[in-house]
């Protein structure tokens, strides 16, 4: 049977394990490590990190393709796939959820890097409702040290924040009547995000909205061109479907 690699770290790829293995085909999911306590897909999982290209080129022997379903903002493992996958000869689709550039918002700041995020974030407001993750937060503390910033995320960050910070440890999917009464309790004045797209981190764009806040989005990184992507899981599965009715 086509064995197929997942990789993983998100909604989307949880939901096409779903799918896949209700079809009877044989996925392992891979997720990178990074939380302790992750949502686990149906199926078998690996975690932890391949050893960059050649490890991962190296585990490809034993797959027939790869789905790569990680976040947007997860350029490293992605761009390794690309290379890995071409060097192998194993197929690679990536799924990507469509980016918000695509809704309209009347007050987005759209910025390059997670340091412009913070400069114009520090010239919006005082009070940012920071929604970036764990791993990018650093970023933000020496523009928006002294703000009163409300800093959500999955896992407690190993760095020490500002003592004017305010941290709040929680996961989505987020409910719009939860985050309006989250900003305005916080009495929020910027959000800051970056563009993850999709719905699940949805209503803090509209909760924003409704309550006149501006928005600070980080663009996403690019990608490498030239790889097949669907934006959508039916595609992505409907993909996984013909290669293994080709390759038995
Ligand atoms: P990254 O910067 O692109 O990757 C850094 C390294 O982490 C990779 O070189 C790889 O290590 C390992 N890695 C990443 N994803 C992996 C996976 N699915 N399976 C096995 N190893 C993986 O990734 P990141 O931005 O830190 O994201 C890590 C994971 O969190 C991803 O799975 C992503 O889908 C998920 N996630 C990320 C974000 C975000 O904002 N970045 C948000 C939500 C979820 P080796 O080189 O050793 O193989």
């Amino acid at each position: 049977m086509t064995r197929i690699l997942l990789l993983g770290g998100t909604a989307e790829a949880r939901t096409l394990a779903e799918l896949l293995i209700a079809d009877g085909l044989d996925v392992t999911s891979s997720l990178a490590g990074r939380i302790t306590d992750p949502r686990l897909p149906v199926g078998d999982v690996r975690i932890g990190g391949f050893g960059g290209i050649d490890g991962l080129r190296e585990e490809l022997a034993n797959y027939a393709a790869v789905v790569d379903a990680t976040h947007p903002f997860a350029k490293t493992i992605s761009a390794n796939a690309v290379t890995a996958c071409a060097t192998a000869g194993v197929p690679l689709l990536r799924l990507e959820r469509p980016g918000w550039s695509a809704r309209s918002g009347d007050s987005w700041y759209w910025v390059d890097s997670h340091e412009d995020a913070a400069a114009t974030a520090a010239q919006l407001g005082g009070r940012p409702f920071l929604t970036v993750g764990r791993q990018e937060i650093d970023r933000f503390i020496p523009d928006l040290r002294d703000h009163a910033v409300l800093a959500r995320v999955v896992q407690v960050p190993e760095t020490p924040l500002p003592t004017g910070w305010q941290l709040l440890t929680s996961r989505g999917p987020y409910a719009l009547e939860d985050e309006l009464r989250l900003m305005r309790d916080h009495r929020t004045d910027v959000l800051i995000t970056k563009d993850s797209g999709g719905e699940h981190t949805w209503p803090k764009m509209a909760a924003a909205e409704a309550l006149g806040v501006p928005v600070v989005i980080v663009r996403r990184p690019a990608r490498t061109a030239g790889v097949p992507t669907v934006g959508d899981i039916t595609e992505a599965a409907a993909w996984v479907r013909a290669l293994s009715t080709v390759s038995g």
